[in-house]
């Protein structure tokens, strides 16, 4: 018998495939051009309207979203019009690493974004200590537990936590773009300490300041974005060029210190482009199809709650150990919902609605179908009444124009029901709106809605593209360009594959072209 192959797994989370072939090809990236020369490589896909909260949790299971349940930050509570925070720790599927370490094999996970810290496990895992948006940011996770200490003496925390909450002038963009490459280096350093201290059959390490740096300032990457500000441009230069190169400096660094018995997989998750999206206007927009409002007395008291007067210095100051010991702990007792007071009070009841939006990140626009027997005060009937619905919705929304292009905002609406299948189902959007993202939406019109405008109220600049890139060589792996994209789902089988081990439940498959080579006779 064979010895299992090992494994290496490199991920950059959100690195744009586009972005990194443009640069590798013009020489800005050499670890990446050598990879294109060097290594089999393949764009890969994730999962249809789902793939900016359930790319990583997929990779991780090599399960559809509906099948382990995590879509988004925030998801319905079934059998309630509620919305809660999803935390890692709601996430039930076992992940593959965890089946692996199980079958004996020796296992170093760091970082790889939106799962739980696993126990137990025959190796050493790090969660979140430098990751985009972690999900646990009040302890550092590891396995064994004891290891959070050493590695907070030795690298200390994460220097930039939430990126949504950098200062946007020169000296924030400048700050946040150092923090980011001090942090890259770091999680170098600590990957590197990890890779060295044994032979792991399984290796794991990702890199998250791609994703950081492509949500805040893909404006300063292209000059036709709206917000695109010349001096602060000429002042900071490229944050997202200056990132993919610090990148493609550590990973360099790594591959040179894996043994060449290894199978090593380099991984660019998904993409990242200019943040245009209508999500922001959506439940607007099925109010006004619906024809329904919120009542005018709802409407003050949300006015009132949304006034600026507790933004004041002073009233801050007492307003803000109020908020936390006691306004909080009251709201979660009785509200039971992660949607602020404030903003449920702008919408109309969601009870009384034939549809609503759910949570669905940005990328496309999430709808529940209010369903007789499904939602406590169901509006809309199962089978006929549904597809009827459906139908007709589709056709407004398709309807509705960009004011600024003539151009439609939509560009098609997609059924879960058509794409998905699986135990979690029933708990996510009925409808996926994916918008046509070739220029921003402000200004939208169609006869059944008149004109709504709105600005887009968040800071992000960039967000996600689906398709990913993927690198991979190592014992067997022949070089150049794969034939077809590879799924997210298809990793976890894969690298199980590779050593040896056969995962009980996945609906991803092993890619023949990474394959265990046959022993020579
Ligand atoms: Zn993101
Ligand atoms: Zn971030």
């Amino acid at each position: 018998m064979t010895r299992p192959s090992k494994v290496a797994f490199i991920g950059i989370d959100a690195a744009d495939k586009d972005l990194i072939l443009l640069w590798a090809k013009s020489g800005l990236l050499p670890t990446f051009q050598s990879l294109l020369n060097t290594a089999a490589w393949t764009p890969t896909t994730s999962p249809v309207g789902f793939y900016v909260g359930s790319i990583w949790p997929s990779f991780a299971t090599g399960l559809s979203p509906t099948q382990h349940g995590c879509y988004c930050y925030s998801q319905l509570r079934p059998g309630t019009y509620r919305t809660e925070r999803y935390s890692v720790f709601d996430f039930k599927s076992e992940l593959f690493w965890d089946t692996i370490s199980r079958a004996g094999r020796r296992v170093a996970i760091i970082d790889v974004p939106r799962i739980p810290p696993s126990e137990n496990l025959n190796g050493i895992q790090i969660v979140d200590w430098g990751t985009h948006d972690p999900d646990l940011p009040d302890r550092l996770y590891t396995w064994p537990t004891s290891l959070a200490s050493e590695i907070e003496a030795k690298y200390g925390r994460d220097p930039i936590g939430y990126c949504n909450r950098i200062t946007r002038n020169v000296e924030g963009f400048t700050q946040f773009r150092n923090n980011l490459i001090e942090r890259t280096q770091k999680k170098a350093q600590l990957s590197s300490q990890f890779l060295q201290q044994e032979k792991w059959d399984l290796f794991m390490t990702v890199f998250a300041e791609s994703h950081c740096v492509g949500h805040q300032c893909w404006h300063l990457n292209d000059p036709t974005h709206p917000k695109y500000d010349s001096a602060i441009a000429q002042a900071v230069g490229n944050p997202i060029q200056d990132i993919y190169i610090a990148i493609d400096k550590a990973i360099g660094d790594l591959l040179q210190q894996i043994d060449s018995d290894t199978t090593v997989f380099v991984l660019a998750s998904h993409g990242m482009g200019p943040h245009y999206d209508g999500t922001f206007l959506l439940d607007e927009i099925l109010c006004r199809l619906e024809k329904v409002k919120t009542p005018a007395v709802q409407r003050q008291v949300a006015k009132a709650l949304n006034s600026s007067w507790e933004k004041k210095p002073i009233i801050r100051h007492f307003m803000q150990p109020l908020r936390k010991y006691i306004w909080q702990p009251m709201r979660d007792r009785l509200w039971k919902s992660d949607k602020p007071i404030r903003h449920a009070l702008q919408e109309p009841d969601t009870s009384n609605r034939k549809c609503f939006t759910l949570p669905n990140n940005d990328v496309y626009g999430g709808i529940r179908l209010n369903l007789v027997g499904r939602e406590p005060n169901g509006k809309i009937h199962p089978g006929a009444e549904y597809e009827a619905y459906c139908q007709q919705l589709t056709q407004d929304l398709m309807d509705i124009i960009n004011v600024k292009t003539g151009q439609p905002i939509v560009k098609r609406v997609l059924k879960t029901q058509d794409h998905y299948q699986g135990e979690y189902l029933d708990h996510f959007p009925d409808l996926l709106v994916e918008w046509n993202r070739e220029a921003p939406i402000a200004q939208v019109s169609s006869p059944k809605i008149g004109t709504l405008e709105k600005v887009f109220p968040g800071v992000r600049t960039g967000d996600h593209k689906p398709d990913g890139l993927l690198f991979a060589y190592g014992p067997g792996i022949a070089p150049g360009q794969l034939e077809a994209p590879i799924s997210i789902l298809d990793f976890a089988p894969t690298i199980a594959a590779l050593l040896e081990v056969t995962l009980p439940k996945v609906d991803g498959k092993v890619i023949p072209a990474f394959k265990t080579p046959e022993p020579i006779a």
